[in-house]
Formats: structure tokens, sequence, C-alpha cells
């Protein structure tokens, strides 16, 4: 029995009981509600209806698995179409509105699955490789790409990036790399930039975003031999928060011996002097 129709109450029920089960299904069926078709105006982008019915279907799969496993508290109405689908999406506006773009991507530390797995089902030629070092998660992962008819072009990995960094399968073969919610910046960018190709870029995903994150942020990127590209700033609809994208790019080949070994980049990150000198 899934999730949605566990909460379905079926017993003979007393008028007013009866009433009050209504609502709860009615209340429930609106935590799956499609949402306002205005909120897609941010992105000047809208999913087709087989896009809308697979991110409903992201929703009600997470739902279900989130009974068993603790993924995420953002899962409900609003909290999921804006906190999860619009945050995963919105820095990748210029990709959406070029949908016949092939596009190898990664997500880096990808928890249940975001951004990668909106990615996934918002740009149907790209690849996607989703990596987390939690087993828990990914084989949740491997059942909802399955579920979703996404596994063709989804590939999920159980590993520390610091080990895909160095595996030649993975390694600068990204046209772009992401991390949402993964570890600092300087941590960051040194799991992302050993994966993208000279062409690449890599987003990190942040919320907060100042002028000390940007000087702790370019210490770290030149022994990584890398650069800022851009650095954007949006407001999530609904009042949901500020958040900005720090893009980045390869100045020239990011040296082999990066990422340094499982556990050292966030222990150590790069950029602060102290820490250099104990590497
Ligand atoms: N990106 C998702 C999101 O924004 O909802 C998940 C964020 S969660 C806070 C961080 C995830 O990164 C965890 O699932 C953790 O297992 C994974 N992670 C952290 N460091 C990692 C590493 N070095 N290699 C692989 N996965 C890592």
């Amino acid at each position: 029995m899934t999730f949605w129709q566990s909460q379905t109450i079926k017993e003979p029920l007393a008028k007013n009981s009866l009433r009050t089960a209504e609502a709860f299904n009615m209340s429930l069926q609106s935590c799956f509600n499609k949402p306002n078709d205005s909120l897609w105006e941010v992105l000047h982008w809208h999913p087709s209806p087989s896009q809308l019915e697979q991110f409903v279907t992201l929703q009600k799969l997470l739902n279900q698995f989130n009974e068993q496993v603790n993924l995420t508290r953002l899962l409900k109405k609003d909290d999921y179409w804006v906190g999860q689908i619009i945050d995963s999406l919105w820095p990748l506006k210029n990709e959406l509105n070029s949908p016949e773009k092939v596009l190898n991507c990664i997500d880096v530390g990808t928890g249940c699955g975001f951004p990668g797995l909106a990615v996934a089902i918002s740009l149907p030629k790209a690849q996607l490789t989703l990596v987390d070092s939690t087993r828990k998660k990914t084989s949740i992962l491997k059942t909802i790409s399955t579920e979703l008819g996404l596994n063709s072009r989804i590939n999920i990995l159980t590993q520390r990036i610091e080990a895909t960094g160095h595996n030649l399968t993975y390694r600068g073969k990204f046209d772009l790399a992401m991390a949402r919610a993964v570890a600092d910046a300087p941590v960051t960018a040194e799991y992302l930039i050993p994966l993208i190709k000279p062409s690449g870029k890599a987003f990190l995903f942040k919320g907060r975003w100042n002028q000390i994150d940007e000087k702790e942020l370019l210490k770290a990127l030149a022994p990584l031999k890398a650069k800022i590209n851009r650095v954007q700033r949006f407001e999530l609809p609904l009042n949901r928060g500020t958040r900005h994208l720090i893009c980045l790019e390869a100045r020239s080949p990011c040296p082999t011996t990066y990422p340094r070994p499982i556990g050292i980049p966030n222990k150590r990150p790069l950029g602060f002097q102290e820490v250099d000198n104990l590497f």
C-alpha cells in the first residue's frame, strides 16, 4: 500500500467523523496539488504536462519514502514546489530555454535528489550522474528514477566525491557540476572543479553570500586553477528567501592532487594558511 493510499480512511464512520475524514483526505490531496501556473514565470519556462506529472510523482514517492527514512522536511505544497523544484531550477534558466542541448551533468551530495532529479525531469536531453555517500539515499534514488522512467539518463553512484574526482570515467567529463547544501564554498569547489570539462561550469547553490565568503572562495580557487565566472542573486517566490548562484570555471587543468584524500577537503579547507601548511 502506498503512502497516500494508506492515508485514505476507509472504515465505516459516524457522520461527524466522516466529515473529518473527508476534510483530512481533501487536505492530503491538496499536499499534492499542482502549483499555480504563475509559479513558473520566475523561470521564464513552463514544464510540459508530462514533466508536471513527473514532478507530482516525484513528490508522492518522496513523501512515501520520507515515512521510512528522514529525507527532507520540504515535501508538502509550496515547500516542495518552491523550496525544492524552483530552488533547484532557477540557476539553470539558460539551459531550460535550450532544451535540445545535450548536457552531461553531475549532482554532488544529491541527498534525496535535489537539484539533480529536478534537472533530469526538466532537461530531456541531459545525462545526470547523482552522487551521494549514503547508501540508504542512493537506493531510494534508484527506485525513484526507475518509477519516473528516467533510469536511462540517470546514473547513481554511492561513493565519496573525493574518490569520484580521481576516477577517469568522471574526472574532467562534465558540462555542469552542481552541489546544493553539501559543504562550505571552498570545500565544494574542491569537490566540483576536478569534475568539469575545460569548457564546463561548476554551480554552487548558496543561500547567504557576502564579500568574506567570496574572499575565502577565491583563496581556494587559486590552487584549483579556477575562477568565478559570475555570482547571481535570486529571490525565491512567496518570500521563501534569497539565494545565490556561484558559477565557477576552470582557468587551466585542475592539478591531479585535487581533490585531496577523503575527508581532507572538509577538515582542512583550501585557502586557510595554517591549514595548507599542515597538509
Ligand atoms: N543536495 C541535497 C539537497 O540540497 O537537498 C542534499 C543536501 S544534504 C544536507 C548533503 C548530502 O551530501 C548528504 O546526503 C551527504 O550524504 C552528502 N555528502 C556530503 N559530503 C559528501 C561527500 N564528500 N561525498 C558524497 N556525498 C557527500
